[in-house]
């Protein structure tokens, strides 16, 4: 959680009334029967009330069994009839939770899905998971405490207002004044429990980021011989959140003892009464009776509402990291009335284009290049020359700071990233593939490729014959992001859904790591067939690439320094030679 994080209640209880409209009909049967049942739950204290009235005036030997058991089966009666209520709205409740619960979860995910890259590289995976899940749970909290605890205690406490304001004036300032106390109390809980809450929401979140963190890392992890360091820096942060947690819970506890407080004196004050109008011959015995059966209640009541208070502020903490990304406005938007990308040539223009990232590292400054038709440029540069900005501005994953970026005339912040992404296959230096099977893996281009289509592309690309290996083919799953596969075949698996996808441009970030001679050669074939007939932009490491471009774009410090064909390049004496020459080097090294 950010600094300055808000609990954003009403935010969050909009965001979860929405859902709830959606089931109104059914949301609102299940009030009714909850005050329904609640009420049920009220009358038998009135019942024995009576009893012990009228049993007080009779003889039991002269009126005999069955006066007494009328009035008990009456009482059960009651009993029978607040827990059927109960039962029902238990059932009714099920009917429409987890449905919420679902939508919640979905609604989430969307809020994720139209964020940004930036946001992105900024949140911890894990963290994200657990506050979608935070998110739907929270609700379920929520709307439990609200329907279980708060509707009958607003029944409970309407019965008690009537039935003794009725008997006796004098009750209504002690109500009011013990009323006036419970309020003031859960202000006051509020107030402080939602900080701490906040701060525990923030160090959860940490610890969830943290163990993300190093399982994803575990092989680093283990060959860096680092466990003791990840268990003491786990430690930390736990111990971080412990202390909040005792902190929260010790407060709770603390204003649970000044809520018993309150309602000793309140029942006290509330029975004392009742004995001075015994003593005035006002109130019989029953109400004694009735009265204790009911403070008991309300002091129950309390207590559930006390914990209630506890379980809603802990899930509105929860909730609230998720709340401030649906209301997150995300960085590259649609402009209003954006055009559908429309393709005839794919030519591609950066005019003066400088970028600059959020933390104020300037990656491109008054970049300018001209991609033709089906033209095929390599980037080349020392690190951090800005080559992979180039290709993030173009699928506009950041917006420039200034100059244009367009397609075929079309500015690409015009147009719709749907659009946009529709027309670029892109295939990173380590691509990701998704904990699926491989069919679904190379199908993830062309989301509706029969199974002809899929196997066509795995061929071109050189998967066919590895996938036709393994024993479950096409339906082997590749472990999380691709875990299980090589890293020479996860490149072809993604070359293989860039063939399927079959975009006019291609943007490729080649893989750095040096592959074997085999595996690169297959590559290559593979990446020639993807960028036939394609304009494609190269973010180049490889030799062999280098020299089939059309154009070599050299760059450095975010400019472009020079350009041209190898041969025309390597006559120059310049920074290309001078990675060239470093280059072959290592590949001459490495073939050796
Ligand atoms: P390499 O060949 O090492 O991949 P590159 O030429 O592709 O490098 P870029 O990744 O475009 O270089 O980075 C250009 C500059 O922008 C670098 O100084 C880099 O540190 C910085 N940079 C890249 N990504 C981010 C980011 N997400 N946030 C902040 N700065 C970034």
């Amino acid at each position: 959680m950010k600094k300055n994080q808000k609990l954003h209640v009403r935010e969050t209880l909009v965001i979860y009334g929405r859902h709830v409209l959606k089931y109104r009909t059914s949301a609102i049967v299940l009030i009714l029967v909850i005050l329904g049942a609640a009420g049920a739950s009220m009358i038998p204290p009135l019942v024995v009330q009576r009893m012990i009235d009228e049993f007080a005036k009779i003889d039991g030997v002269n009126s005999g069994f069955w006066f007494a058991f009328k009035r008990i089966l009456e009482l059960l009666g009651y009993w029978i009839i607040a827990w059927t209520l109960w039962r029902i709205s238990g059932f009714l409740a099920t009917g429409i939770q987890p449905r919420i619960r679902t939508d919640l979860e979905r609604t989430a995910l969307d809020a994720l899905q139209r964020q940004s890259h930036r946001f992105f590289t900024d949140e911890f995976t894990g963290a994200l998971v657990r506050r979608v899940r935070g998110f739907a749970n929270a609700y379920i909290d929520i709307a439990e405490s609200i329907l279980w605890r708060f509707v009958p205690l607003v029944v409970e406490l309407s019965f008690i207002f009537v039935i003794f304001v009725r008997l006796h004036i004098l009750f209504l300032p002690a109500l009011i004044i013990w009323f006036a106390l419970m309020v003031a109390k859960s202000i006051f809980f509020a107030r402080r429990r939602s900080v701490l809450d906040l701060e525990r929401a923030a160090k959860d979140s940490k610890v969830t980021g943290v163990l993300s963190d190093v399982i994803t890392n575990n092989l680093n992890v283990k060959l860096f011989t680092a466990t003791q360091h990840e268990r003491e820096n786990f430690f930390n942060v736990t111990e971080e959140r412990q202390v909040v947690a005792l902190q929260t819970w010790r407060f709770g506890e603390r204003v649970l003892v000044l809520q018993n407080i309150i309602s000793a004196a309140f029942m006290l004050t509330m029975l004392g009464i009742l004995a001075w109008l015994w003593s005035r011959n006002v109130v019989g015995l029953g109400i004694f009776a009735a009265a204790v059966l009911y403070f008991n209640r309300l002091n129950r009541s309390m207590d559930d509402v006390g914990n209630a208070m506890r379980r809603i502020y802990e899930a509105l903490a929860e909730a609230a990291e998720m709340t401030e990304i649906i209301l997150l406005r995300p960085e590259v938007q649609n402009k209003r009335g954006a055009k559908e990308l429309r393709i005839s040539k794919a030519k591609i223009e950066f005019q003066n284009v400088s970028f600059i990232y959020s933390d104020g590292r300037e990656a491109l400054d008054s970049f300018d290049l001209v991609i033709n038709s089906k033209e095929k440029v390599a980037l080349v540069g020392p690190s951090g020359a800005g080559k992979s900005t180039v290709t993030k501005l173009l699928l506009r994953f950041y917006d420039v700071t200034s100059g244009t970026i367009s397609i075929d005339g079309q500015r690409v912040h015009e147009v719709t990233q749907d659009s946009l992404h529709r027309t670029i296959s892109f295939v990173p230096q380590e691509p990701l593939l998704f904990h699926r099977s491989l069919r679904d893996n190379i199908g993830y281009g062309c989301q509706n490729a029969t199974e002809e289509e899929i196997i066509t592309a795995a061929k071109k690309s050189y998967c066919h014959e590895f996938i036709s290996e393994l024993s479950n083919g096409y339906d082997t799953l590749v472990g999380e992001r691709g875990i299980k596969l090589s890293g020479g075949e996860r490149q072809r698996v993604a070359i293989a859904r860039a063939i399927l996808k079959d975009a006019p441009i291609l943007v490729l970030d080649e893989a750095t790591s040096s592959l074997d001679s085999e595996s690169e050669s297959l590559i290559q074939d593979a990446l020639r067939v993807l960028m036939k007939d394609k304009t494609v932009i190269v973010i180049a490491h490889r030799l062999s690439t280098i020299i089939q471009m059309d154009r070599i774009i050299v760059m450095e410090k975010g400019k472009v320094v020079d350009m041209g064909t190898h041969e025309e390049l390597m006559k120059k004496v310049g920074i290309y030679q001078k990675l060239w020459n470093i280059q072959a080097g290592g590949f001459r090294t490495s073939i050796v």
